[in-house]
Parts: structure tokens; sequence; C-alpha cells
């Protein structure tokens, strides 16, 4: 790859300068594209031409309009932006602050019950501005932030702001805190922010759990939310769905007509089969958590990929919490694919039912097109469709973890990492480029990451944690 043409400060300067222009074009040449399209595929020394906000055209040879931008894209990969379907983003100054938590009551004594109770709003904007710009540095273009720490109208503005700020697709999910006192303006604040906030970047949803288990009451998906969700027009995404408990849930809901593609179930570990039957049924989607279910250990810890397979459904992938996990959709994909070829393998020396033995192409489709069906935005974003946005990634194949390009699906799944990202567009605006996170005062943010984190331990500090 000529790395010196495209990293030419001139090359971005016209793209900063142009960003809003909706004829703008930038016209990338000689990639090979991993469109994620079912019916386009992947094509070798291919051309890919963005116009203002989207994806104009893919195909060999594409004609240079006069006053496009071209980007010598020769020796790297285009491939859709990743979709993060589940994190919660306040939490990033926590980051790895419980990195060998092993159970679920741990996270949520450490994290829930300890540190959210102190959060600021301003808490709120660090932790949530840190997740998304880190989201976008390894590549994740879309990312829902389920959002349960609400206390107040102040920190939900301040958690939407801070997706707004970064230029991510933000999914602002909103839920209600765990424990602690908060203002209960929630989820009836939801309205206000989808009327304040929504917009070409911005969606909502409203978040909820799977029961009051953990904490109730109040919290817990049913009639009352599925009713505010359908007047305030937004799907749903419901945590923790494992288990027992979850699975009489899903049935009830199934009952009271409350599921359907427009709800996302998130881990889905453990579930009776009676479940997946009404998952199926109602095309619910379904947010994985590879890392989180088998670290944390939720209920079976195993990804629940054949389940979902055998309902119908093609599930989409989160990260979950950075206070013990990664943060990058890289590790998810590594670590589902490793799981479940492990576990078909080991089934061929045992007894029992093979599991489905998933490629890499099946892990980039989930963490790319399905992750955005899951979101509600299969329209809009997940692969390198003409008419789509233009959410992508210019990733290296010529460095030294990557070379050669054999297998373009293969490099992206398994030979790449956010290092190898040498350009990320959000709706054709640059987020990244020549290898760069833009706009963002590292020092500045690394004074603000370490203030907000220094006040939530002392606060911690300060109370009594029981648990
Ligand atoms: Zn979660």
């Amino acid at each position: 790859m000529n790395t010196a043409d495209f990293a030419r400060q001139d090359v971005l300067d016209r793209l900063r300068r142009s960003a809003g222009d909706p004829h703008r074009r930038i016209l990338f040449t000689g990639a090979t594209v991993v469109t994620m399209d079912p019916a386009l595929g992947v094509l070798d020394g291919a051309d890919l031409l963005v116009e203002g906000a989207t994806v104009a055209a893919v195909g060999r040879n594409l004609p240079a309009a006069g006053d496009a931008i071209v980007v010598d894209a020769s020796g790297t990969i285009l491939a859709p932006g990743f979709v993060d379907t589940h994190r919660h983003a306040w939490e990033a100054q926590l980051r790895r602050i419980m990195p060998d938590v092993d159970d679920l009551a741990g996270y949520v004594t450490g994290t829930l019950l300890g540190f959210a109770p102190a959060y600021r709003p301003e808490d709120m904007y660090t932790g949530t501005r840190l997740a998304a710009l880190t989201a976008l540095d390894a590549g994740i273009t879309t990312m829902l932030d389920f959002s349960h720490n609400s206390r107040t109208a102040a920190h939900s503005d301040a958690a939407v702001r801070a997706l707004a700020d970064t230029g991510i697709r933000g999914v602002h999910a909103a839920m209600g805190p765990h424990f602690g006192a908060w203002d209960r303006q929630w989820p009836e604040d939801l309205a206000r922010l989808k009327a304040e906030y929504g917009g070409d970047l911005l969606t909502f949803r409203l978040a909820a759990l799977a029961t009051d288990e953990i904490a109730g009451p109040g919290l817990a998906y049913g009639p009352r939310l599925a009713r505010l969700a359908a007047e305030y027009g937004v799907g749903v995404s419901v945590d923790a769905v494992l288990g027992a408990a979850s699975s009489r849930a899903v049935l009830e809901w199934e009952a009271q007509g409350l599921l359907g593609p427009h709800v996302t179930l998130i881990h889905a570990t453990g579930l009776s089969a009676d479940a997946w039957r009404a998952i199926g049924d109602t095309g619910t989607t379904i947010s994985l958590a590879p890392t989180s279910d088998a670290q944390i250990g939720l209920d079976t810890a195993v990804p629940a990929v054949d389940e979902a397979l055998a309902a119908g459904v093609r599930p989409g992938l989160g990260i979950d919490v950075e206070v013990a996990l990664a943060s990058d959709m890289f590790t998810q994909m590594r670590a589902l694919h490793t799981i479940q070829r492990m576990r078909a393998v080991e089934a061929v020396h045992g007894s029992g039912r093979e599991p489905s033995r998933i490629g890499t192409r099946d892990v980039l489709d989930f963490a790319t097109l399905q992750g955005a069906r899951t979101n509600g935005l299969e329209d809009v974003t997940g692969s390198l469709t003409p008419g789509k946005q233009a959410d992508l990634l210019m990733i290296t194949a010529e460095e030294v973890n990557n070379m050669p390009l054999n297998d373009a699906v293969g490099t992206v799944v398994l030979g790449a990492d956010a290092r190898n990202i040498e350009a990320v567009l959000v709706a054709g605006r640059v987020r990244k480029w020549a290898g760069r996170i833009l706009d963002v005062d590292l020092r500045a943010l690394r004074e603000e990451v370490a203030a907000s984190r220094d006040h939530l331990l002392a606060a911690v500090r300060g109370t009594t944690v029981t648990d």
C-alpha cells in the first residue's frame, strides 16, 4: 500500500473541509472489499465510492468523477464498521478494575451497588465518551450503550452528549439504576431524550432487565414498558436474560404479545427449549456476549449459538462491561469462533449432538450485518451496500502481523486488530485516519478520566459497601 499517499495531510484536510457536503465524493481504489452484503460478497481489486454520507457504488473500475477525492486503498481491506449490540459505556473509567471477577454477584456488588451511585453527570459523560472513542479506534462504528445508570435527566443528557461528541453512530438504550437514590424520571424521560437528541447518528431504545432477580422491582420488561416503548417508537433491549427464571419470563412475554424483531434479548444463556421456540417464532433478536458469559460465568456460560441458529436467529455480538473484559470486536469474534469450534471438535470425541462448526464469515456477519439488524438499523448500516450509510473501515493487510493477504474475511477476523485499522468513516465522516483517532486531545482526556476515576474511588472508599 502506498501509505504515504493516503496518509498525506492534504488528503485529510480535504476530507475534513468537505465533511458536511452531501455531494462530496470519496473514491477508494484497488481494495479488497468485504461487503458483508450476501448478494455482493467479497470483491478483489475493487473500488468503493462514498457520496455524502452514503455508499454510492461498489465494483471494479468505477469511473472517477472529476471532483472525487481519490484514496489509493490498494493493500487494504474495506469492511463495514463493526456493530456493538450491548455495552455499558458509563463504566469505562473503571476499566479492568476487577479483571478477575468471576461471578455476577461480584460484578453487581462492586460496580452497580458500589460505584454507580457515586456517578455524577460528568462521570457519565467521561466514561461514555471514553468508551465511544475506544470503539471508534477499534473499528466499531455503531455502539449500543446500555446506559443503566440514568439517575437523573442530567445523567442521561451527559451520556447522550458524549455519544454525539465523538461522532459515533450511537444507540442510547436507557435504563434506571439498580441501586441508590435516583429521580425516577426513567422510563418517561426517554421520550424527551429522543425528541431532543434523535437524529442522523443517534437512535434510542428502552433498556430493561429480564426479571427483578438482580434488583427489583421495576426494571423488568413487561406490559407497561412494552406499551411505553411502542408509544415512544423505540425498540427494547433486555439484559441479563439467562437461566430458568428468564426462560419463564420469555414465555410470559410471548403470551402477552411482547416479543418481536424490535426486542433484543442479551446473553440468552441457559434458556429452555420452549423459550427458544418462542424467540424463533416471534423473530426476536439476540445479542451474544461471548466473553462476559464465559469470564463472569452467566448461567451455563456457553454462547447460545446453536440454540439461536436452530431457532432461525442469526445473533449480534456485544462487549458488555469493560471493568473485566476487552473492549474490541476482534476479541468477541475470536472468542466465539474458538469456543464454538472447540465444542464442535470435542463433541466428535464424546457423545451427543455436535455443535455447528461456525466459520469466520459467520462471526463477521454477527459482528456487522446481524448487529445492525439487532439494533434495528439493518437498512442503515452493517454492510457496504450501495444506498446504506458509509460506515466503513480501511484495514491494512500488509503489516508484519497480517501479510500476505490470502483470505480477506480470515484476515479481518483472525489477522487484524485495532492497530491495523487505518481509517474509520461514520456516515462518510472521517473519525480515524492514518491510524490516528481524530479530534481527541489525549492529554486532556487522560486528565479528565483520571479525575473522574479518582472521584469514584474516593466516594466508594468513603461509604460502607456490604457484600
Ligand atoms: Zn449487560
